[in-house]
């Protein structure tokens, strides 16, 4: 018995017409003798009607159970008035059976498939099959799906090409650890999964590709804290020839593009800011815009002041940041000094707070302050009676961060945040490298392969934490979307860029060599970007998690409950690869518990 139709597909124009229905049994109910079961497909959900005259096939219809597998031939009928369902597209109509096949009888599935959402994430993911076949994931995997064909369908009409980049090849340097796999043929010796394609893409610049993208899988071994994955996609993009903004003003048609496809139209143009820009004003390298909260500096306000908590910061070259929170002067203490130990988690000495009355600015530090300078405070900030205005006096970027964490939690907290709103933005001009304060060591701020701008060059010798580079974010709402920069091309700058983060030069030649060398052969100029495609569609789908866009992911410890992965290798495996382990004895059982 093969089907004609599609469950969800029916309509009234098909009354009359003989029609066979394949799907699971979504729900069956026994009403006035008549036996009804809601068939569902993955377009959707058919009301099959069986009538107690016809004995065989009522019989078998009583025995159907939820999730059994059946084909159904029979006539398409207009509902009775009272039972036409307005909320289902295919509520006007059922089908009379007349022939039932029983394909494949279910075991009671442990969730009822259109609530799946509501079980606990363990149990969908223990049972993911069942999990897929709810409408909400069929629906999500479609807008990948969707999307997916959106990005090549944009990226094929301008000319690039799809190349499809190894999965075992040596280590690449995101600044993850690598997940490795040892090597049969050499004992002893390892791949490494990539971290992302960026060496194998900058090679296919040298090799005159001009113009490539890869729906490249990446694999980094991160502690997976929040919503990550240890594998993950991204649209892989890279160019020769181009400047940023040749590279930007594609990466903002492409975000555009696909996510119209993904039924989200991005208001634009996306606006323009330089990390700087974005960190004095926002807090963030990745602000969200739908927050309309700005902070101001308070540098002049506060020049002269008496006040030691900030005479001796600007005297330090450091800033005052002021941000002022509307009508949350009602704040108790202990959410103020919540927000204090949060700004001081995010790296500042302290954060102040003052509470704007229709007069006065009451504060624990008012009494330090020149009523002039409580006026200009107030004027500064924009603030009026209600208000709240938080001040952070530290280093930049201390005083940005820490400013910007407070002003996103409140934000949030108070329901600030225009969730109806999409707010992208270009952000540049990064720095080049940033301070690890942890390892006490310069480091890239993105890779090490990001080209300096030409005219920051000489400070490379001097000053190298005031180089900008030639980097870029895309981000959306708050979230870095993509993140790419224009490439060094030539041998002897990437040589000092990595002198800089201090590799050896023997290192440098093991891990690199091949690029160092490819440079010298005429490798062109050239750029990329690269955009966490998964959290594209999270956002597009609007779901919190990118788990609900993937089709089989690890659940948040990196584990496959479905497959059991990872999972032991037996002793002759290990054997042929000369590995033998060496686990303390705990681990063992966590490992073998999953
Ligand atoms: N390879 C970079 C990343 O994965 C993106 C890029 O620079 O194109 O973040």
């Amino acid at each position: 018995m093969k089907r004609t139709h599609a469950c969800g597909e029916l309509r009234t124009e098909h009354i009359g017409q003989t029609v066979t229905l394949c799907g699971w049994v979504s729900s069956t109910r026994d009403h006035g003798g008549l036996t009804f079961v809601d068939l569902r497909d993955r377009e959707g959900i058919a009301q099959l009607v069986f009538d107690p005259s016809l004995e065989k096939v009522h019989a078998v219809a009583k025995r159907l159970r939820a999730e059994y597998v059946v084909a159904a031939t029979g006539e398409v009928a207009a509902r009775p008035q009272d039972a036409v369902n307005p909320n289902l597209p295919t509520g006007e109509v059922e089908v009379r059976v007349k022939e039932l096949e029983l394909l494949n009888p279910a075991k009671t599935p442990p969730f009822e498939i259109a609530d799946a959402h509501k079980v606990d994430e363990s149990v969908r993911l223990r049972y993911r099959y069942l999990d897929l076949r709810s409408p909400r994931m069929q629906r999500n995997l479609r807008v990948r799906h969707e999307m997916t064909r959106a990005t090549r369908e944009f990226l094929e009409a301008r000319g690039f090409i799809e190349v499809e980049t190894p999965l075992l090849i040596r280590s690449t340097p995101e600044g993850a650890r690598d997940y490795i796999v040892p090597a049969r043929v050499r004992p002893g010796a390892f791949y490494a999964l990539p971290q992302s394609p960026q060496l194998l893409k900058q090679l296919l610049m040298a090799s005159g590709i001009e113009k490539y993208y890869q729906m490249a899988r990446c694999l980094r071994d991160e502690d997976q804290r929040a919503d990550r994955q240890p594998e993950f996609t991204q649209i892989d993009i890279e160019m020769s020839f181009v400047d940023q903004e040749d590279v930007l003003a594609l990466a903002e048609e492409l975000t555009k593009y696909v996510f119209a496809r993904g039924g989200r139209e991005l208001p634009g143009p996306f606006t323009r800011l330089t990390y700087r820009e974005a960190m004095e004003t926002y807090g963030s390298d990745r602000p969200d815009l739908r927050l309309d909260l700005r902070f101001v500096s308070l540098d002049e306000v506060f020049a002269g002041t008496g006040f030691r908590g900030f005479s001796q910061v600007l005297a330090d070259g450091g800033m005052i940041k002021g941000l002022r929170v509307p009508g949350a002067a009602t704040l108790s203490r202990k959410e103020l000094d919540e927000l204090i130990s949060m700004a001081q988690r995010a790296g500042a000495k302290g954060l102040a707070w003052f509470q704007v009355g229709p007069e006065e600015m009451k504060s624990p530090i008012a009494k330090f302050l020149s009523a002039e300078e409580l006026t200009g405070l107030r004027k500064a900030a924009g603030a009026e009676a209600g208000d709240l205005v938080l001040v952070v006096a530290d280093k930049f970027p201390a005083a940005c961060e820490a400013l910007g964490r407070v002003r996103l939690h409140l934000g949030r907290k108070l329901g600030l945040v225009d969730e109806t709103k999409w707010c992208g933005a270009l952000v540049t001009d990064f720095p080049l490298f940033e301070w690890n304060e942890e390892e006490k060591q310069i480091q890239p701020m993105h890779h090490p392969f990001s080209s300096p701008f030409p005219e920051d060059i000489p400070l490379l010798d001097t000053d190298p934490l005031k180089v900008r580079g030639a980097l870029y974010d895309v981000v959306l709402n708050g979230v870095e979307i993509a993140s790419g920069s224009i490439r060094i091309h030539r041998r002897e700058v990437q040589e000092k860029v990595l002198s800089i983060i201090r590799m050896p030069e023997e290192e440098a030649e093991r891990r690199f060599g091949f690029l160092l060398e490819a440079f010298q052969y005429g490798a062109p100029p050239h750029g990329g970007i690269a955009f966490g495609f998964d959290r594209m569609v999270a956002m597009a789908c609007g779901e919190e998690s990118i788990r609900d866009v993937l089709a089989f992911p690890k659940n948040a410890a990196g584990v496959d409950v479905m497959m059991g992965a990872p999972a032991e290798v037996s002793q002759e495996q290990l054997d042929e690869l000369f590995i033998s382990l060496n686990l303390p004895e705990k681990e063992d059982d966590e490992r073998a518990s999953g």
